[in-house]
């Protein structure tokens, strides 16, 4: 990240701190709930089959970004299968950077080519190891290897729901995340229970167990996109949520911290980290902001 950016969100962030300010700074376009993958996790894909056009997406960024948006973020369903008009997500990406947005990032299932050198972190979601993965994923490991293996001049971080088929994976996948040469951190969440998918759940032991094996393995210097403080807080479910620093836009309309927001009582088990960290950090948690200058700006 560019010196100027970062000081440009620090001051954000102290702004956000000090006058208890609720403005967003990070926003997630979903350009399709359209997917290749029908992940048992999954509550969001291929519920109308929707692409957003070239110029609505365009209208969105230019909207987020006079808001005050910054970071920006291209999700899916399956987010490289969006494309309008001759255009795909590079050129997205492209005009992205070009709006003035000082990290943009994407989501992606890692079945199609990884070819997006414009990404600022390509977020892969990998649940485990080959056999737990594919047992959540559908048979796609293979192909997302050799996808990966292709990958060159990318920041790929690896995106893990952590849930009951995969959490005593963890370690293995670090390892992973450290050895493979296009792979530069991984980052966890747990899973967060959307109507029917209640039984991937981990009960208090078992997230107990799979938090301190993210723990020992950041000690161990694996290159974790986590911050600690947010894992012990995750486990004792105490922060403060809807995120108002994240909004979310899928056919032109807007949620605040993420889709989740309107089903009841989804929030009070939520298990995206991001919310958690940032709900720390905008409340000026002293432990969660040194511990980000130290986390966020390696893999950034
Ligand atoms: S790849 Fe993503 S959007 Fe597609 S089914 Fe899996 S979790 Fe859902
Ligand atoms: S806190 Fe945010 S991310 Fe978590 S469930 Fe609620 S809306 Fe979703």
């Amino acid at each position: 990240m560019k010196s100027r950016h970062f000081l440009s969100l620090a001051f954000f962030g102290f702004k956000t701190i000090l006058f208890r300010q609720k403005k967003p700074i990070l926003a997630t376009i979903i350009l399709t709930d359209s997917c290749n993958l029908s992940c048992r996790h999954c509550a969001v894909n291929n519920i109308t089959g929707r692409m957003l056009s070239y110029r609505d997406v365009l209208a969105e960024m230019q909207a987020f970004y006079r808001e005050g948006v910054r970071i920006l973020f291209f999700c899916g369903g399956e987010t490289l299968l969006w494309q309008d008009g001759g255009k795909n997500i590079r050129d997205l990406m492209k005009e992205a950077k070009k709006m003035g947005f000082y990290l943009v990032n994407l989501v992606t299932n890692g079945t199609l080519e990884l070819n997006i050198p414009e990404a600022d972190v390509l977020f892969l979601s990998l649940d485990g190891n080959r056999e737990s993965h594919n047992l959540i994923r559908g048979d796609t490991y293979d192909q997302i290897m050799r996808n990966l293996n292709r990958a060159e001049n990318c920041n790929i971080c690896i995106y893990m729901a952590v849930n009951k088929l995969n959490y005593r994976h963890i370690e293995e996948v670090c390892q992973q995340a450290k050895e493979h040469p296009h792979l530069r951190s991984i980052s966890f969440n747990f899973h967060t229970p959307y109507p029917g998918t209640e039984s991937l759940t981990l009960d208090a032991e078992e997230k107990r167990v799979a938090v301190a094996a993210i723990k020992k393995m950041i000690v161990k210097g694996m290159p974790i996109f986590n911050l600690p403080s947010a894992l012990d807080t995750y486990l004792e479910n105490h922060w403060s949520r809807p995120c108002h620093q994240c909004v979310v836009s899928e056919n032109k309309q807007r949620y605040l911290c993420g889709r989740c927001v309107e089903i009841d009582g989804l929030c009070r088990q939520c298990g995206y980290l991001f919310a958690v960290e940032f709900s720390l950090l905008c409340a000026g948690n002293p432990r969660a902001i040194y511990e980000m200058l130290r986390t966020y700006l390696k893999y950034i």
